[in-house]
């Protein structure tokens, strides 16, 4: 008998679950959207991930179907379901990383400390939780939103209103997410990974910086964090794994404020760019252990090879020539660094690759991390 997955989108996240498959014997199957993406080496099909038809023909020969991302429609998660695939995470759990204000609203009934936030139907009830948050929100589209794209932050009620007229054409419809724009010291992850039977296994909390609204570099652990942070980021995350349901891989992000406080900023129920540290730094990477939670198999430990781990990622490329060209110039002045790229074409400010540093001291280890990243701007 072999495990069979099947993993719905193409992208590099569907790319690095495929290492530890084979290495784990697992038969890895990817429907792509396209050809020539970061999991080509895996792709079975290239489809439509929107069409019901499509996705349960690719479910046919496997025993779980997981996702590179989070973009599938529900009615299409419901018929896989509905014709007896198993699907991890599932719908129920799944809706709360696709819509913004479903979550707020979810995490409000478990209790779970978050911005203060409203859903808001026009400019007018934005204008008003504006006033009474001193003059400033962060406004969210509920859906869709990635590496920042779909968050502003604003003081008047009308700097949201190609955003209201998209959401009166999509035939959804639904408001606005507004939130407090959080006083925030630096912005956490905390990763979880949980299985259909109940089993949970937590990673150490990291520090995650941001640039333009995109990931660039994160440490493992997240510095200064003892014991009562570590305890309550993972307490955190297990209330929000069990309440919500999910399975396989969760990613809390996590505002620490001024006032030493952890808020929730948003969710992913999947391998996530805060832990592609585990890959090298961590004795079970994210994507082995997404493997392992979807297939309800028994988790891995998730201790650290050293005292720090730091990612940092390729952001664009090189503007003139491939990323391959880079590859000894790093290799040789970094022999350390581990270097993964995900096969895409170099363009400004695209996620092409990333590299993991490991060290018994964190100043050398972000230098050599920060330092190999360089080779391929
Ligand atoms: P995306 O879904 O595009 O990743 P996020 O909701 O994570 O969007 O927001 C992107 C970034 O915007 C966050 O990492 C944070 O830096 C900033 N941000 C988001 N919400 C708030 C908030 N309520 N207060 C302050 N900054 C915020």
């Amino acid at each position: 008998m072999t495990y069979r997955v099947g993993v719905v989108g193409g992208g590099q996240l569907a790319r690095m679950m495929i290492a530890p498959a084979v290495e784990l014997g697992i038969d890895i199957r990817v429907l792509a959207e396209a050809e020539g993406m970061s999991a080509a080496l895996a792709a079975t099909q290239v489809g439509d991930y929107r069409d019901a038809d499509t996705v349960l023909a690719f479910a046919r020969d496997v025993d779980v179907v997981t996702f590179d991302h989070e973009h599938v429609p529900q009615p299409v998660m419901h018929a896989l379901l509905a014709a007896g695939v198993a699907v991890h995470p599932g719908p129920a759990a799944l809706e709360f990383a696709q819509d913004k204000i479903r979550m707020r609203t979810r995490l409000a009934e478990l209790g779970v400390p978050q911005p203060d936030w409203a859903a808001v139907s026009d400019a007018d009830a934005l204008q008003q939780f504006i006033d009474d948050h001193g003059g400033r929100a962060v406004v969210k589209t509920p859906r869709g939103g990635y590496d920042g794209k779909g968050v502003r932050v604003v003081e008047h009620g009308t700097e949201a209103a190609d955003w209201f007229a998209a959401l009166a054409e999509d035939a959804r419809g639904g408001d606005l997410l507004v939130e407090e724009l959080v006083d925030f010291r630096r912005e956490l992850a905390q990763q979880i990974a949980r299985s259909p039977r109940g089993e949970i296994a937590t990673y150490p909390v990291v520090e995650t910086v941001q640039r333009d609204g995109v990931c660039a570099e994160v440490v493992a652990p997240a510095p200064g964090a003892g014991a009562r942070l570590t305890d309550v980021a993972a307490a955190m995350a297990s209330e929000i794994a069990n309440g919500l349901g999910v399975t396989g891989m969760l990613a809390v992000e996590l505002f620490e404020t001024t006032d030493d406080r952890l808020l929730v900023n948003e969710l992913a129920m999947r391998p996530h760019n805060s832990g592609h540290w585990t890959q090298d730094g961590s004795l079970t990477s994210q994507f082995e252990q997404h493997l392992r939670a979807v297939l309800d198999l028994p988790l891995g430990l998730t201790a650290p090879h050293a005292p720090w781990t730091v990612m940092v990622n390729v952001l664009g490329g090189p503007a003139e020539g491939g990323l391959a060209e880079r590859v000894p110039g790093a290799m040789s002045a970094h022999p350390g660094v581990k270097i993964h790229l995900y096969g895409k074409d170099p363009r400004p400010g695209r996620k092409v690759g990333h590299v993991n540093a490991l060290g018994e001291e964190l100043d050398d280890v972000a230098y050599e991390a920060r330092a190999a990243a360089a080779h391929f701007d």
